[in-house]
């Protein structure tokens, strides 16, 4: 099936070539954290590219001019917990005056639903360009949970950032969120009976803070 319109493939060979090494069950703990991080400042550059924009003037050293600048409020950046956290850090290697909100989801493992234990953001996040990433966008549940959450405090302008998504999660987000666009390196075919990308890159939260 076609992907949908909102699904954005970033295929950028440093993306692509990163993705790689993540997928490698060889590539340690260290690297793992590593790249996640630089893949999460490629696909935010990728995410940010419609930003409205503004000018302002200044001096150059030669002379006066009129230079674009981003207009507006600062963005947000939301991690679900815990492996957004490592897409974070590139994002806001990015964009370093962000404000940052938290959305702390497990994955219930029997009904794979995503259950919500923690939930803080900016108030004023109405006005605000937001961008929530996590990782793995497997059932959807937990970024459908999410983009939810931030749709009832006032969240308007949202866009979602993945590693990898699976085919059946890309569908299922897009579906119920067709107006918040997702970037992500790449989508896989399969979802295996535990809710995991097959082939994947396995569980990105233990693979990055080591915890199997
Ligand atoms: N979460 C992960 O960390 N990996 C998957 O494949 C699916 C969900």
């Amino acid at each position: 099936m076609p992907l949908p319109p909102s699904i954005n493939v970033v295929a950028h060979p440093l993306v692509q070539h990163k993705l790689t090494l993540l997928r490698d069950k060889n590539t340690s703990s260290t690297n793992f954290r590593r790249l996640v991080r630089e893949i999460g400042l490629l696909l935010g550059y990728d995410a940010t590219k419609d930003l409205p924009m503004a000018t302002k003037n200044i001096e150059t050293p030669l002379q006066a001019m009129e230079a674009p600048v981003l207009e507006g409020k600062k963005l947000v950046i939301v991690p679900i917990l815990r492996a957004g956290l490592g897409l974070a850090e590139g994002l806001m290697d990015l964009v370093p005056l962000a404000r940052m909100g938290h959305v702390g989801l497990y994955r219930d493992p029997r009904t794979l639903q995503a259950v919500e234990y923690y939930f803080r953001i900016p108030n004023d996040v109405t006005d605000r360009d937001v961008l929530v990433c996590d990782p793995m966008l497997a059932t959807a549940h937990s970024a459908i949970a999410a983009v939810d959450r931030l749709k009832e405090s006032g969240a308007r302008r949202m866009k979602f950032i993945c590693i990898l998504a699976s085919e059946h999660g890309a569908q299922a987000f897009a579906e119920v969120h067709p107006d918040v666009p997702v970037v992500t390196a790449a989508v896989d075919a399969r979802l295996n009976d535990h809710g995991y990308i097959v082939p994947g890159l396995g569980d990105a939260g233990d693979r990055l803070f080591g915890t199997k």
